[in-house]
């Protein structure tokens, strides 16, 4: 049994609101007036001062045209090696390590391009079985870019349960032919937290490289790439640094391999001074630039100013305390409110091992989120069995997850999901 740390009453959430240090943020953001959103870790919810850096960017254009790239409110020329800048202290590297461009999918064809490098019996990569789609789909395509078959040369690591990888098994599978390691850094499903450093100090002393995906991590729990030495990473900004719908990703590539020419080259990947001399001898920046390839897309880079001011302000540190207590609260009252109604807790208990959602296993997963989004409650649905619900430390209120529990249980105590199909929409 489960202790219970809070009292299952409103009047303690608003206690729990009050106490909260970071509870002036929420005012910052628009929130759904008839509804809680609890899907911030698939599409983080606009912020006054990332429409506010948006619209500016949209004044440049506006008032300066061309100008708008070297003048103007953000100097668009610059921008991605700013917010690269301003991303670092989330991802724990050094300000020229990171760069915001690309987006998840092209950063890890970028980087597995650039760091993928077969040679004698070492060709095989190693990823999991949990792992989110499009990074597979990505490596299979990677793999045959060199002729090698995605069946015999991409390894997954098998779950024992479904739900967790063990580090045990990863480290067991990394072979003498195992050339470079791919692993995200929170399981997008389960929330599992995987040790980072450990794995990274194994792949090192087995001659391995190691990159991982941030999808789920990033804007949510504070990481330490560089100490680690992890060798490169990968994210997106859309979901919890709330940078907007298709926002420009980001990528941090450890100064060790500063120099190393990329695998996609871009003339964006340039030195900034050589970059207008037109060449066609491609001279990369010495920084984590060099991994860019063309254009940025401005207007989906300027909402991130706005945002990644306000992490500058709150701190990811205090970010992921509120957010480990939010969470634990969720469980909490899931557990007390709901016993008995075919609900498992999916992800880790432990503070250690647990990311910023919860996942909430059922049966009938699929008919209760549409129920759920007709009492005015955003969760999100994996199939087939779960329902993901993120109170996200910069703007749910405690008195939110309260209220969210009640109508769940309300749904299933009147079994009002029975209306719907068990089955999930085209965008689940
Ligand atoms: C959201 C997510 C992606 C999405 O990739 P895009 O290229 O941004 O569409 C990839 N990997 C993980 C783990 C994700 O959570």
């Amino acid at each position: 049994m489960s202790l219970y740390f809070f009292e299952p009453t409103l009047e303690c959430a608003r206690q729990l609101d009050q106490n909260d240090r970071l509870s002036r943020f929420r005012s910052e953001f628009y929130l759904p007036p008839t509804s809680i959103y609890m899907d911030g870790n698939s599409l983080g919810l606009l912020s006054k001062r990332a429409e506010k850096t948006l619209l500016e960017s949209l004044d440049d254009w506006r008032e300066l045209g061309i100008g708008g790239w070297s003048r103007g409110n953000h100097r668009w020329f610059y921008l991605s090696e700013r917010l690269g800048e301003m991303s670092a202290p989330l991802v724990g590297a050094a300000p020229d390590e990171v760069i915001v461009t690309g987006s998840t999918t092209v950063n890890l064809h970028q980087l597995v391009a650039t760091f993928y490098q077969p040679e004698g019996k070492r060709t095989r990569i190693l990823a999991d079985e949990l792992t989110f789609p499009s990074d597979i789909y990505a490596l299979q395509s990677q793999l045959r870019l060199h002729g090698y078959e995605p069946d015999t040369h991409l390894i997954q690591v098998r779950s024992r349960n479904g739900r967790f990888l063990e580090e045990e098994d990863i480290i067991a599978a990394m072979t003498d032919e195992i050339a470079l390691v791919i692993l995200p850094t929170v399981l997008y499903r389960s929330g599992q937290i995987l040790d980072m450093e450990r794995l990274t100090k194994e792949a090192h002393a087995r001659g391995i490289l190691i990159g991982f995906d941030g999808c789920h991590s990033i804007g949510a729990i504070p990481h330490s790439f560089s100490e680690w030495g992890v060798d490169f990473a990968y994210w997106c900004n859309y979901k919890y640094v709330n940078g907007g719908p298709g926002c420009v990703g980001g990528l941090y590539v450890n100064r060790k391999h500063f120099g190393r020419h990329p695998g996609l080259a871009g003339w964006f990947g340039s030195k900034k001074d050589k970059q207008f001399d037109m060449e066609h001898t491609l001279t990369p920046a010495e920084t984590a630039g060099a991994y860019q390839i063309g254009t940025p897309h401005i207007l989906s880079l300027a909402p991130l100013i706005g945002s990644l001011e306000i992490f500058a302000e709150a701190g990811i540190e205090n970010i992921r305390r509120k957010s480990l207590h939010m969470t634990r609260y969720l469980m909490d009252l899931l557990e007390h409110e709901l016993p008995n109604m075919g609900f498992v807790i999916g992800n880790p208990r432990d503070d250690r091992r647990r990311g910023g959602h919860i996942s909430l296993e059922h049966e009938e997963a699929a008919r209760i989120c549409k129920s759920l989004k007709e009492n005015g409650v955003i969760p999100d649905f994996r199939a087939p069995n779960m329902i993901r619900l993120a109170p996200i430390a910069l703007y749910t209120s405690y008195a939110e997850i309260w209220k969210a529990v009640q109508t769940l249980k309300n749904i299933m105590e009147e079994k009002q999901y029975k209306k719907f199909k068990n089955e999930r929409e085209v965008i689940a």
